[in-house]
């Protein structure tokens, strides 16, 4: 086993030549995880650090919360044997201090902590007059200006060699992420703060290995300046964020297939104008849907009227005419037979359904 001796491994986030891939487990578990980790990443020359949480902020308690300081020490031992620059995260003053007295190399400040400005302020009042490089998350809510406020907390007490990290937002409504990218905040971000490297978390925005290499292209595509991405010896066994990790093997293999070159033209301009797209389909969404609940209240006085005059729920000649009809007048604006002939099928027989509940008297309908 190569063993190095400590070289003082400085990142310049103002002059970034390479993509600053960031690695390593999401947890700290044991000496012997971070250390296998490390040994296994520092194989790639394209890892530029190594990182392991030592505090964890879990959503709930009595998830594991991490080792804390006696931890720092594995991270040191990491950084003594690989040479890569290792970084951990801090949520408080004393997390800060302890870390800077154990000598790591990069800070970082998590998604939970960049939403509270008086962390952040508690924070770069420890790392007045140091000269330490430190990473920002975004903020759990979408909020751009919570994310611009902490970095320029951190400017104020006179750091210089900052970067950002996005990783993802908490969203009410569910989607196929963990944390719902909302790419237009970065990209905005990178358009304020043009001077501070942007750095992408997929593994945070994805929460599942399937989305993983989907994400980090994305993010390459975007002119994304790195990536922190979590990486375990056994994931399923990880004690923290399990789904999201990825072996050191399997992570090598990612980075070997991305695309570092590739570029989109996905400019804000573009992006907004794609945002207010997707507002318009929304509004007229819920337009669709209100429309469909009107006329199933027809449907249903349709069904009390039919209940009591004796009258069958479906009168053929009637559902002819209306299919007709419909046919005739989507065909006229456009639409495929298709889409009119699946939509009335299924709007036809909702309707029955319901009309057949009201003559049966079910207190459903
Ligand atoms: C992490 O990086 O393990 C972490 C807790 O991230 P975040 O602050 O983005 O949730
Ligand atoms: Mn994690």
């Amino acid at each position: 086993m190569q063993t190095f001796t400590t070289i003082s491994p400085v990142v310049d986030f103002n002059q970034l030549d390479e993509p600053f891939l960031v690695a390593g487990p999401c947890s700290a578990e044991t000496e012997e995880q971070v250390l296998e980790t490390a040994r296994e990443l520092a194989k790639n020359p394209k890892v530029k650090a190594f990182r392991a949480g030592i505090w964890k902020p879990r959503t709930r308690p009595n998830a594991f919360e991490g080792h804390g300081g006696p931890a720092l020490s594995w991270l040191i031992k990491a950084r003594e044997e690989t040479g890569l620059p290792v970084t951990t995260e801090v949520a408080n003053a004393a997390h800060t201090e302890e870390a800077l007295k154990a000598g790591v190399d990069i800070l970082w400040i998590g998604a939970r902590t960049t939403v509270n400005p008086f962390s952040v302020q508690e924070i770069a009042d420890v790392l007045k007059g140091v000269d330490i490089p430190v990473m920002v998350k975004n903020p759990v809510t979408p909020d751009l200006q919570l994310w611009i406020g902490a970095m320029e907390r951190l400017q104020n007490v006179g750091l210089t060699n900052l970067a950002a990290i996005h990783r993802g937002f908490t969203s009410f409504e569910k989607t196929k992420f963990r944390n719902s990218p909302e790419w237009s905040i970065p990209i905005e971000f990178k358009r304020l703060m043009p001077g501070i490297p942007l750095i992408c978390d997929p593994s945070h925005i994805a929460g599942n290995r399937v989305l993983l290499f989907h994400v980090a292209q994305k993010a390459l595509d975007l002119d994304y300046s790195g990536l922190m991405i979590e990486t375990h010896p056994r994931p399923d066994e990880a004690w923290s964020d399990a789904k999201q990790q990825i072996t050191p093997e399997d992570y090598a293999g990612m980075i070997s297939n991305l695309s570092f070159k590739r570029k989109v033209i996905e400019t804000p301009e573009l992006i907004n104008q794609l945002e207010l797209l997707r507002g318009k389909i929304d509004g007229i969404d819920t337009k669709i849907l209100e429309i469909i609940a009107e006329r199933m209240d027809v449907v249903r006085s349709i069904g009390e009227y039919k209940k009591e005059n004796g009258l069958t729920v479906l009168q053929i000649n009637r559902w002819s005419d209306i299919f007709e009809n419909r046919l005739k007048n989507g065909l006229s604006m456009g639409l495929t037979e298709d889409l009119i002939h699946q939509l009335y099928e299924l709007i036809h027989l909702q309707s029955i359904e319901l009309q057949e509940k009201i003559i049966r008297g079910s207190s459903e309908a």
